[in-house]
């Protein structure tokens, strides 16, 4: 029998010599290979399945994932994404640092995995079920209907104090919630919440679904965490339309803007770093020295918040050396044909002051078309007066499918829109234009060229927007008014003048214009600006998005490949979105769905209107004397009353109930359930929810909220919440494996 070693004597034989090869350079060793077991079975799987991370990050990397006994062993990056195609870079191997550890966070201990409920809560529901022979809507009513009993659960909000519950008795809770509110006060005061539907289409669409068939509102998500440019769908009309980062290839000038793109979008960053191989240039606008700085060519520091006056400060150079010094003819084409340059404006005067008005329409001047009120109208130079182009919302609703943007008239005559009336004017006049950089209440005088029109006895004075945006800029052109002299001259949109609020240099800024300009001039638009969402987190943070998208409208790119506007995300597509729309909607059963805008919600039902430390003095336009209402929420209403914005809960009583009272008063119809509706609005018998949100019977009493954290996706909320608790009666949280925002 072999004598047995003990195990630390084996290892003292490390040290003994040992039977030597390869000149001694290598030691032969009888020793088993145990230790390789453990790794082949860390490394072992039954199947493998392709996935990706579902948290907002939005790469949508193809991942392979290794799964042993229903358990996630490893993940490793799929590698068959189709061909980007000749002379270009290939999309893979897609991934980040992130998306490799991702299954750390599937099996995390910190994972809830069952429902908690606040132990007040629960007492007080065991309670009043016992007391009501088990009958849930009776139980939920005989809580918060009672002053007493709904301060004991409320009270205790943000102390901690949750109970681990099983989902059967929380689903009878939801349950018995809904109930009570739909028979009670209406479907309309519960609400859902959830962010961005591209990040889970599933998950969204599962929770939308059920509150839509109910009939209670979905609340936006792009507007209440600031993360997404609202600039976008308010410019276009839709929702952040931009190119996959492949196109970033194509481009021949990137500007950077914000955007930190090795960190927030790991996988497409090489498309960057690739195209400066081709030449393109690359620049970077950021307050730090963020990781993407170091590929640039140029980085412009800027003050952060400020990004607005480095756009205005370029948009000024652009608009100077390319429309007014010469005419750059593929710009002057673009701005034509895909802009609202040509349009024209109305200018309005009071006593001796002129300021602009609205756009100009065919029913303005008595032309007698279909939709005149809709139809902005232009000059033609051909013809030598007003025409009316066709691509406006009017043809979009006049049933002529003339909807489209060929350079003709409604005639199909050819057209040729005048940018400026400068050297056809009739007058020349200065009009009042805001300055808001003076706290808000600053008025510059600039002259503009003027035409004027008589209609019907009437004498109109009109101008284009192309002539009223370079006197809002002060691109001088020999014309009467506060024009700077030059570039250096500190007037607002000068180069000088940004420096002052973003701390670039003032030359700097110069050559950045016209190099971005020049490029787009030579490559027929292929000057890009990739955006980050950093600029977008600030007050009025559409205006900045706006500002700087003004310079691929100006020169062009906007819709052209390897230039344009690119997000600095890019998977907030659903793709399916019609019918994915239908299902979680649910417009397969009821029609239109109930939608509202998250921050108007929150506004009133968390009490933020309270709280307002913003004036409409403070925001108004300098050029308007007195604002019609002194309080932001009055606005609201408005919009909400006039039907421009929808608003819930709806009216101060139970939408349910409303028809059947309408019956009884002998409507029969649709139409004259309307009437019956509009005539209590009228009368005054039964007001809009938001005309007296402090009201009790006008409150939300239930919010649906998953895969978020709500409350900390925005401060404003967090503040008004721990002030005002009053709004969910019920709270329900669903982690579904989600990082959430
Ligand atoms: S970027 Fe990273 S986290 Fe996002 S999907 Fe790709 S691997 Fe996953």
């Amino acid at each position: 029998m072999e004598k047995q070693e003990l195990p630390l004597w084996k290892k003292l034989n490390f040290f003994k010599s040992k039977e030597t090869a390869q000149n001694g350079w290598s030691q032969v060793v009888a020793d088993d290979r145990d230790a390789e077991t453990i790794y082949r079975k860390r490394w072992n799987y039954d199947k493998v399945v392709r996935t990706t991370h579902g948290v907002n990050c939005t790469g949508s990397c193809s991942w392979k994932v290794f799964v042993k006994d229903g358990i996630i062993t490893s993940e490793n990056q799929q590698t068959d994404y189709p061909s980007t195609g000749p002379d270009m870079p290939e999309f893979e191997p897609r991934g980040c640092p992130r998306g490799a550890s991702f299954s750390w966070y599937v099996y995390s201990p910190l994972r809830i995995k069952h429902p908690y409920i606040r132990s007040q809560l629960l007492s007080l529901w065991r309670e009043a079920l016992t007391k009501n022979n088990g009958h849930l809507v009776k139980a939920w009513g005989s809580i918060v209907e009672d002053q007493d009993k709904a301060k004991q659960y409320k009270e205790v909000r943000g102390k901690g104090g949750f109970v681990r519950a099983e989902w059967q008795e929380v689903n009878e809770i939801m349950s018995a919630m809904l109930l009570y509110t739909i028979i009670t006060y209406g479907p309309d005061r519960i609400a859902g919440f959830t962010p961005i539907p591209a990040m889970s289409m599933v998950s969204y669409a599962a929770g939308s679904r059920f509150l839509s068939l109910l009939g209670a509102p979905m609340l936006s998500f792009y507007d209440w965490y600031a993360d997404l440019p609202p600039a976008s769908p308010q410019i276009w009309g839709e929702q952040t339309d931009v190119p996959e980062s492949s196109d970033w290839y194509n481009a021949g000038y990137i500007i950077m803007w914000g955007s930190n793109i090795p960190m927030t979008r790991t996988p497409d960053a090489h498309f960057m770093t690739e195209v400066r191989y081709k030449g393109t240039k690359v620049v970077a606008v950021s307050p730090d020295y963020a990781e993407n700085v170091k590929f640039a060519d140029n980085w412009l520091p800027v003050n952060p918040g400020s990004d607005a006056a480095l756009a205005q400060a370029m948009t000024h150079v652009i608009l100077k050396e390319f429309y007014v010094d010469k005419q750059e003819k593929y710009f002057l084409d673009y701005a034509k044909q895909f802009t609202d340059m040509p349009f024209l404006v109305l200018i309005e005067k009071e006593d001796t002051v002129y300021t602009p008005g609205r756009f100009v329409r065919a029913s303005d001047l008595g032309l007698a078309v279909n939709k005149g009120e809709w139809k902005p109208v232009l000059w033609d130079a051909v013809q030598e007066g007003p025409a009316i182009p066709k691509g406006t919302i009017g043809q979009r609703w006049d049933s002529t499918g003339q909807w489209n943007l060929k350079m003709e008239n409604e005639s199909g005559e050819a057209l040729s829109p005048l940018l400026t009336f400068l050297g056809l004017e009739d007058e020349q006049i200065c009009v009042d234009l805001p300055e808001f950089t003076e706290g808000g209440t600053g008025i510059v005088k600039r002259g503009i060229p003027v035409k004027l029109i008589m209609n019907n006895g009437k004498l109109l004075r009109v101008t284009t927007v192309f002539d009223l945006m370079l006197a809002q800029y002060g691109v001088k052109r020999n014309l009467p008014g506060q024009y700077p002299v030059d570039y250096y001259d500190e007037q607002t949109y000068t180069p000088a003048w940004q420096k002052k609020h973003t701390n670039v240099e003032t030359e700097l800024v110069i050559q950045i214009a016209r190099e971005f300009a020049q490029n787009a001039a030579d490559t027929l638009g292929r000057s890009m600006i990739i955006m980050g969402a950093g600029i977008n987190h600030w007050f009025n943070g559409d205006t900045i998005y706006r500002a700087i998208l003004n310079l691929v409208i100006l020169t062009g790119c906007q819709g052209v490949n390897g230039g344009g506007w690119a997000h600095y995300v890019g998977q907030e597509k659903c793709r399916p979105i019609e019918g994915w729309g239908t299902v979680a909607f649910a417009r397969d059963w009821s029609m239109p769905p109930r939608l509202q805008n998250a921050t108007s919600f929150f506004y009133f039902a968390t009490n933020q209107w309270q709280y307002e430390t913003h004036s409409m003095d403070g925001l108004k336009s300098p050029t308007v004397t007195k604002s019609r209402y002194s309080h932001p929420a009055d606005y609201n209403v408005l919009a909400a009353r006039l039907g421009w914005m929808p608003s819930y809960p709806q009216f101060s009583e139970n939408p349910l109930q409303l028809s059947t009272k309408a019956s009884q008063a002998g409507a029969e119809t649709s139409e004259q359930v309307i009437r019956h509706v509009v005539e209590k609005l009228k009368d005054k018998s039964m007001s809009f929810a938001v005309e007296d949100p402090d009201n009790r019977k006008n409150h939300p009493r239930g919010l649906f909220v998953w895969r978020s954290n709500l409350i900390s996706s925005s401060w404003q909320c967090l503040l008004c919440m721990i002030r005002q608790a009053r709004l969910p009666s019920l709270l329900a949280r669903c982690w579904i494996g989600a990082k959430g925002k």
